[in-house]
């Protein structure tokens, strides 16, 4: 039975121009309401899980929240979820958002980590971004944070920002640094289609097309703006590789850093494809083998739970492909990547597995392994420094050889 609790908070001040997840604009009484409804979707699945190893409620921007909807929260997971002795309780929080009695409260609720969502110190590349908030409002962010006593938090940074240099980069990196975090994600920035920013890039306008829930700035650039190199991306990456590791920041998963005992329990549990109980709109669930996924549509979302059903969009069955896939494309994410010996019955090291037209694992990695992008050591399979930088090429080239 699952172990991990997933709240989806589907609220934004204002749609940053690179996103793609799922969010809507915030507004007061409709967050109020998705709380309420939220409670009715815990009760509906209290039995799905056993002892909660991990509560985490992100987003969206679930620091816009107020109090008393947290207060709420968690009321129902006491009433109606056991949780283990010392449960980790991440709560997503945006620059700009939070404040002294967010934190407090968030404290009072046995909260102990925050998740803080700076992506750079500098301003011209945040409002490349559109975020909300400026460099200073993170530090603000930050201090509070310290101040009220939650030492456990986790800083999330973007690197190939339009505009970015690597000096721009390696200062966001060192005042990161600078601020002690227990926990540092930094994330390419990918350029997903239909966003604004896509558009931008594309077009030879300097104005995004179609501004999404803005409220208040204007988002006209003085010049074109374009993403950096490749070769500087990479750079990037292999860069904060080797200063927050020297920093005392062990690389445990493709894009995350941590001091020792700090690893986010909650996203290990999806690297190891364990099972976890998604609710919100547009949360996914995974349990005994079925993904499944929450309607997007708040509104929906409200009148179905408000008569008794959780709408779903999606529900699938893993085949066992799909599982292997799963298996080895989230295994490989972690940098001490797969136990050879703890591999599941369905992918076999060693043998031929004839009727899926699957080659053993380890004979499609064999050519990957001698160009040096993967490597076999005491037992484990696991990318190497050159399969890191590019880890999905590496991991398509090993599902082309494996199917
Ligand atoms: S804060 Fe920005 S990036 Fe995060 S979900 Fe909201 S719009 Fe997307």
């Amino acid at each position: 039975m699952p172990e991990f609790l997933y709240i989806h908070i589907p609220f934004c001040i204002r749609k940053c121009l690179y996103c793609d997840f799922f969010s809507v604009p915030y507004d007061e009484s409709l967050a109020k309401a998705y709380i309420d409804t939220l409670c009715k979707e815990l009760i509906l699945k209290k039995d799905y899980a056993k002892s909660l190893k991990s509560i985490y409620i992100g987003g969206g921007t679930p620091s816009l929240l107020p109090d008393e909807c947290f207060i709420q929260l968690f009321r129902c997971f006491r009433d109606n979820f056991h949780l283990s002795s010392s449960p980790e309780i991440t709560v997503e929080a945006n620059p700009g958002t939070v404040n002294e009695s967010t934190i407090t409260t968030l404290l009072s609720l046995s909260v102990n980590r925050l998740s803080i969502g700076i992506q750079s110190f500098h301003n011209d590349e945040l409002r490349t971004l559109g975020r909300i908030h400026t460099s200073d409002n993170a530090l603000q962010t930050v201090e509070l944070t310290r101040r009220a006593g939650m030492g456990n938090f986790s800083i999330d940074l973007i690197y190939g920002i339009p505009g970015q240099t690597m000096d721009s980069w390696h200062q966001s990196i060192s005042e990161t640094i600078r601020l002690s975090p227990t926990h540092i994600s930094t994330y390419e920035l990918t350029l997903e289609e239909k966003t604004p920013l896509y558009e931008l890039i594309q077009s030879d306008e300097i104005n995004p097309p179609s501004p999404p829930f803005i409220k208040g700035g204007t988002w006209g650039f003085s010049n074109k703006i374009r993403m950096p190199d490749e070769e500087l991306i990479l750079e990037m990456y292999n860069h904060a590789i080797d200063f927050l590791t020297a920093c005392g920041y062990e690389h445990y998963e493709v894009s995350n850093f941590t001091l020792p005992g700090f690893r986010c329990m909650h996203n290990l549990n999806y690297w190891d494809r364990g099972e976890y109980i998604g609710v919100g709109a547009g949360a996914h669930s995974f349990v005994s083998g079925l993904r499944s996924i929450n309607s997007e549509d708040v509104n929906n979302y409200i009148e179905h739970l408000n008569n008794g059903t959780i709408p779903e969009s999606e529900s699938t069955k893993l085949t066992t492909l799909d599982t292997v896939k799963e298996f080895i494309f989230l295994g490989l994410r972690k940098t001490e990547g797969i136990i050879i010996n703890k591999l599941p019955p369905f992918i076999p090291p060693l043998a031929r597995w004839d009727r899926g037209g699957c080659y053993s694992l380890l004979n499609a990695c064999s050519e990957l392994v001698d160009d040096g992008y993967l490597e076999i050591e005491n037992g484990n399979l696991r990318l190497t420094k050159k399969g890191l930088v590019i880890s999905n090429t590496v991991i398509v080239k090993l599902f082309e050889r494996l199917m």
